[in-house]
């Protein structure tokens, strides 16, 4: 979805004067839709679009016209989406900087928004410099797509500037700086405002690139903070339900925009209409679920701390976490997501995985409901054993992605699950 700059436009797509709840709810809502007397937003559950005569057609695909044409191109359904999550992510920025446009693509699922981000920006000799802890996948396609496709692939710890500011002078054409905060499964945290005016400084004319998967905007929003384009997998917090398979892309670089609407058009990884529906359902509460959240991972971060048979739990909301003032600096609150690792390495992961009750045993995160799982030998187990040891994801490291069950169950479940480790 692009906006327009019309003051009218901008009200009603983006609530600018609205808080972040009141945005969640009502930006989006029916842009691009011919509007009945339906409440909530129509599915197009179309491929295609009719036009009105020859002419109308050829009009449109000669973009002399606006209108909806194929679905890979542009869906009303998507467009709310789109329009919403440019909203949530941009509100600030677009009120900071009026004279440019905050603009989403909904993408069929986080790697396709990854994958064609990347593909969008970077060209066969251009540097890559992305944090060295990332979600498996993402790190996968660096390695084995991008890199024999002749792009530099240049793992750097992005929370310490030194190490990256060393790597933005030693290499040459560093075009993107890529990375998540807080990191999965580590909750590394890089201070984004930092990270953006240190790669400003030096390479001005690179993209600042951020995997806000973990914090959602309700919690974080990078291009606040000097970052260019913010991926999101919405299969996770964004959709909330554990329903859909979906990503997203708001940036604030109409090149790139140009870029990547060709990626998503040629590629062809665009949501289908049903997907993004629930994706924007889901959206509308996303306030209400990360209060829950967050609440509840600090409560049980705090529980697993004190735990004799923990050895250390990874949480930016803990105050012996390494990052937390820097995590409070950025993020309104901590998210859901926490890493503890258990004495006894796998064996007693292993046990404490097959003993939980309301925890369900499953890879993702950001459901309403608990999950929990380990990824040394599964979201993890691709990147190569010995890289993984280095990083810190142990054979005793569990993932939790933390639910808005009552705390006192979720914390009576892994009582009587680490009795049995
Ligand atoms: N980014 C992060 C941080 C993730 O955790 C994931 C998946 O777990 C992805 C991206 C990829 O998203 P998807 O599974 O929707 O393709």
């Amino acid at each position: 979805m692009e906006a327009s700059n019309r003051p009218e436009d901008l009200k009603k797509h983006f609530y600018l004067d609205c808080g972040f709840a009141t945005r969640a709810l009502h930006a989006g809502e029916h842009v691009g839709q011919p509007h009945f007397t339906n409440h909530t937003n129509a599915i197009f559950q179309t491929s295609t679009f009719t036009f009105e005569t020859a002419k109308d057609g050829a009009d449109l695909f000669a973009a002399r016209k606006e209108g909806f044409v194929y679905t890979r191109m542009g869906n009303p359904t998507v467009l709310v989406l789109e329009a919403k999550l440019a909203a949530l992510e941009g509100c600030a920025y677009k009120l900071a900087h009026p004279e440019k446009t905050v603009s989403c693509i909904a993408f069929s699922s986080g790697m396709a928004a990854i994958s064609s981000t990347m593909m969008a920006i970077l060209r066969p000799g251009d540097t890559l410099i992305a944090g060295e802890v990332l979600y498996g996948a993402t790190e996968d396609f660096f390695r084995t797509v991008l890199q024999p496709l002749g792009i530099r692939w240049v793992p750097v710890e992005t929370s310490n500037l030194e190490l990256l500011e060393a790597a933005l002078r030693q290499h040459d054409r560093v075009r993107a700086v890529y990375f998540e905060t807080p990191t999965n499964p580590l909750m590394g945290i890089t201070d984004i405002q930092a990270l953006s005016t240190l790669v400003r400084s030096i390479r001005p004319d690179c993209h600042i690139v951020v995997d806000n998967t973990f914090a959602t905007p309700f919690l974080q929003r990078p291009l606040e903070l000097g970052a260019d384009v913010v991926l999101h997998s919405t299969t996770k917090y964004i959709g909330g339900h554990g329903t859909v398979i979906g990503g997203a892309v708001i940036m604030v670089d109409e090149e790139v925009r140009t870029h990547l609407y060709h990626m998503m058009k040629d590629f062809g990884g665009c949501p289908s209409p049903f997907d993004a529906w629930l994706v924007n359902a889901g959206l509308k509460t996303l306030p209400l679920r990360m209060r829950e959240h967050c609440a509840n991972a600090q409560r049980i971060a705090e529980f697993l701390e004190q735990h004799p048979k923990v050895d250390r739990v990874f949480y930016p909301g803990l105050p012996s976490f390494p990052q937390h003032d820097m995590a409070k600096k950025q993020m309104s609150g901590f998210g859901g997501i926490l890493s503890f690792e258990i004495k006894g390495g796998y064996a007693a992961a292993e046990k404490v995985m097959n003993s939980v009750r309301l925890f369900t045993l499953a890879v993702s995160l950001g459901c309403v409901d608990s999950l929990i799982q380990h990824p040394a030998s599964m979201t993890h187990a691709m990147i190569p054993r010995g890289e993984r040891e280095r990083i810190g994801i142990s054979e005793g490291l569990v993932r939790l992605s933390v639910g808005a069950e009552d705390v006192n169950d979720l914390l009576g479940d892994l009582e009587s699950a680490l009795g049995n480790a």
